[in-house]
């Protein structure tokens, strides 16, 4: 069913709309990830850091020279966020100046002149508004928002381009647990790493999930869900998985490893020690060995594993192979801490549960 409310939003950019809507021809009751795209899309162009009039138009292909810097040396970045829907029918868009700091991160480290705040909220806030009849109703469904910078100049030496356009597309999206919450199996994979210090593993920097393909399928064939990355010098502490941070409950305290450069800094990770530590929890933000948390699992002091990211929000973890050993918890339903951060993070979202801090932007 649409809920459209009102637009209390000021148009800052020019819009050329779509002749006719596809919203009525996609059926909400099977939405997945990420291949269903809503109407519009804004893009920006940057040329030698001059920010040109940015605009609003029906999504579809973009033209760029096929000798554009992105599609030979990757020099782009992106983010992963939401907009959810309030029950009485109101529109918000998740921690959206957090994911902006971060993707300031990101482009200042490929080199990338940043995209202003107002540029990326405006036009996200705009966006949204306009395709705001494709935000899901349904609790725990979303509408995606992938901005990306990428860089477009016509030249194939390998230097800064002096071109850039910024975009921002969304798409609605399902239930991560339409299913039901079933706790994952991970691996390490000691023979590859994701990142290392002083490299690009703390930016949505499109190389970094490349380089993670062939591992994840290799994990896949074995028979887990995804890799669980260790770090690149001593192959022995814990980093994240794919696109989630990793946390576990040892002793009743909530650890995590912590941002020294290798690891994405997820919104998702803040948000949950943000409240872990507003309820009184101990966090440990500290390096964590897998052999800690083998040895831990078995002594019974280790009683829950969850990843942290926008797209699940909160994913136990039941089981981790490492080296013909393993971490065994609770492989049928989520433990009670990672089942209050979920509820607890899900019911913000949705507004039944208060705001503790502005996380979200009502449009
Ligand atoms: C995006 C991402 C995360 C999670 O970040 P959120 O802001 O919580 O979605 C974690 N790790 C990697 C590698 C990521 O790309």
């Amino acid at each position: 069913m649409l809920e459209t409310t009102e637009s209390s939003v000021t148009a800052v950019f020019p819009v050329d709309h779509v002749k006719v809507s596809r919203r009525s021809e996609v059926d909400y009751n099977k939405l997945k990830f990420g291949d269903i795209f809503a109407d519009h899309m804004f893009e920006i162009r940057c040329k030698n850091g001059e920010w040109s009039q940015g605009q609003i138009m029906p999504y579809g292909p973009i033209e760029m020279m096929p000798s554009a810097n992105i599609l030979h040396y990757g020099q782009g970045c992106f983010e992963g966020m939401k907009a959810f829907r309030y029950k009485d029918g109101d529109v918000n868009i998740f921690r959206i100046k957090e994911h902006h700091h971060r993707f300031s991160n990101s482009c200042k480290r490929l080199n990338i002149p940043v995209v202003p705040l107002e540029v990326f909220r405006d036009a996200i806030v705009q966006l949204v508004d306009l395709d705001r009849d494709w935000v899901p109703g349904e609790k725990y469904k979303a509408l995606y928002l992938r901005p990306f910078v990428i860089a477009t100049e016509e030249f194939l030496g390998v230097k800064p381009s002096t071109s850039y356009r910024f975009y921002v597309i969304s798409g609605p999206v399902g239930n991560y647990y339409s299913e039901g919450i079933k706790p994952i199996r991970l691996t390490t994979m000691p023979d590859y790493v994701r990142a290392v210090k002083g490299g690009v593993g703390d930016a949505k920097a499109p190389g970094n999930y490349a380089a993670s393909l062939k591992p994840t399928q290799e994990a896949m064939n074995q028979g887990y869900a995804q890799v669980l990355w260790l770090d690149a010098m001593e192959r022995v502490y814990v980093e994240e998985v794919g696109a989630m941070n990793m946390f576990f409950v040892l002793d009743g305290k909530l650890i995590t490893s912590p941002l020294t450069g290798t690891i994405l800094p997820g919104i998702t990770r803040k948000s949950v020690i943000e409240l872990a530590k507003e309820w009184g929890m101990d966090v440990e933000e500290r390096p964590i060995s897998i052999y800690e948390l083998i040895e831990a699992s078995k002594s019974g002091r280790l009683t829950e594993a969850f990843g942290s990211g926008t797209a699940a929000v909160i994913s136990p973890v039941g089981y981790i192979h490492h080296k013909g050993d393993a971490i065994q918890l609770d492989q049928e339903k989520m433990g009670p801490v990672a089942k209050k951060l979920y509820n607890t993070i899900t019911g913000i979202h949705h507004g039944d549960v208060e705001d503790p801090a502005d996380w979200c932007t009502v449009i």
